[in-house]
């Protein structure tokens, strides 16, 4: 069910928790994918454009920075799209409730009819179905035998032709039931014969609730319909089938949100258990592959660590940038993952072109350089430059931390390098992750240059 879509929307909040440097290349480029894929699953594109530019005020807001930043972005996304997906309506049974099921023919109303009742009957309800489609000659067996493997009794009658005999004749025997299910015959398009008849059913019955059929992969056109029989009969709930069988089944879910006609279930199969209640929160949830909003922050929080980064922040605007900085830059390198897929996040550093087996060295090498920052004192963690002209403290250190006299070299380059960079670009913002391209640019220069080990 939607796996494209949510195998995308997975990644995004992946991306978005990952990134260090949260810039704007990087964030138009996650909203490129997941307009893509929003579209891939038909949602409307007004609305994907609607969704982005609220994501995007948020992303190129430089007010907002950091951890604070990609927590905004992801509860922006996560309310957004739950936006889309409409609001929870869920059907409470009554003390008597008749429950009219229409739509269109194929819809899945004489299907979706024996999953209810197998759904209220397994949870105690006594529920029975009632056939009021006589367009079709085969419709009332059809109904029959789906209830007949649950055990679900059925009134019939194959040779009336007027739906109001039929419920007329059976009326009394309905009494004795919680719930009667009404299954009623559809047509090839919604026109004003059906509507008529619609009409004269629903007074008679006199429903509790009005539902809606649809598939899933009407897409787009879900809209008109729900919009149109909304107006003619009052529908109170949506209920989309065959969402196991579509990639586009964003459309309907989406287009009935847009007209407020609630969706109360989806059909995720043929067999009688495949109906699920729809709740927007827990449907997108499963997209996102997270339990909740909560989750979903949580993970974006446990990947920076804020006080570290608040502090290096702090750090670099008075000027100071130790190696205490650098490790703590390590530190969030290691997190994500390989300085590769750090490098491709930054823009300018994955146009550098730098060689792959520079960049696996240069993480072997940022390990090297956390244990030999263990093993330095205070002081020379404040100050790395005491470091430079005495070999005998360089050796303490490597023998220390099982690296070599050269690797602690590299190191202080390294951190000078930092340094400089960050002294003479005094654009480099830690937090917020923003880096302007100019400088990134020249600092993709140098690394190149000088990062060759
Ligand atoms: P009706 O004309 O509206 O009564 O539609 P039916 O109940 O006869 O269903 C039409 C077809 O859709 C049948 O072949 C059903 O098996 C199929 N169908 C209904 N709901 C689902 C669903 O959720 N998933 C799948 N895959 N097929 C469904
Ligand atoms: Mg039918």
């Amino acid at each position: 069910m939607l796996e494209k879509l949510s195998s995308i929307l997975k990644k995004t909040t992946d991306k978005i928790a990952n990134a260090i440097l949260l810039d704007k290349t990087l964030v138009d480029g996650i909203i490129k994918d997941l307009q893509r894929a929003l579209i891939e699953a038909d949602v409307n594109v007004k609305l994907v454009l609607e969704l982005s530019n609220k994501l995007k005020k948020i992303a190129y807001d430089e007010r907002i920075k950091g951890v604070e930043k990609k927590e905004h972005l992801v509860k922006a996304l996560h309310d957004e799209l739950k936006a889309l997906l409409g609001t929870e309506r869920e059907l409470v049974l009554g003390k008597k409730n008749i429950w009219m099921l229409l739509g269109l023919y194929g819809a899945g109303k004489t299907t979706t009819i024996s999953k209810i009742a197998h759904y209220y009957a397994k949870r105690g309800s006594k529920v029975c179905a009632i056939g009021l489609d006589v367009h079709r000659p085969a419709a009332p067996e059809q109904l029959k035998q789906a209830c007949a493997k649950i055990n679900i009794p059925t009134f019939i009658d194959s040779e009336e032709k007027n739906p109001s005999k039929i419920w007329k004749k059976y009326e009394p025997e309905l009494k004795k039931y919680d719930l009667v299910l009404v299954d009623t015959a559809g047509r090839d398009a919604l026109d004003l014969a059906l509507i008529k008849e619609i009409k004269s059913i629903s007074n008679l019955v006199k429903p509790t609730e009005t539902l809606l059929v649809m598939p899933a992969d009407l897409g787009q056109t879900a809209k008109t319909q729900a919009q149109t029989f909304k107006e003619a009969v009052n529908i109170t709930g949506v209920i989309i089938t065959r969402m196991d069988s579509t990639a586009k089944a964003g459309g309907a879910l989406t287009a009935c949100a847009e007209v407020k006609a609630p969706i109360v279930f989806i059909g995720t199969g043929e067999k009688p258990h495949d109906l699920e209640h729809f709740d927007p929160e827990s449907f997108l949830s499963r997209l996102l592959g997270m339990g909740d909003l909560k989750g979903l922050l949580e993970k974006v929080q446990s990947i920076t660590d804020k006080k570290t980064i608040e502090k290096t922040q702090k750090n670099l605007e008075e000027g100071k940038f130790t190696l205490r900085d650098l490790q703590a830059q390590l530190d969030t390198l290691g997190q994500v993952g390989s300085f590769d897929k750090m490098i491709s996040m930054i823009p300018g550093l994955g146009k550098a072109k730098i060689p792959k087996e520079a960049l696996e060295k240069q993480q072997a090498q940022s390990q090297k350089w956390k244990h030999a920052i263990n093993s330095m004192t205070p002081d020379e963690i404040e100050n790395p430059e005491l470091l430079e002209k005495q070999t005998s403290r360089m050796q303490r250190i490597a023998h220390g931390s099982g690296t070599t006299v050269s690797d602690i070299r590299a190191l202080i380059k390294q951190y000078k390098m930092l340094k400089e960079l960050i002294s003479s670009g005094k654009s480099m913002n830690l937090e917020s992750g923003t880096l302007d391209q100019k400088t990134m640019l020249k600092f993709a220069k140098k690394f190149g240059k000088k990062m060759r080990m």
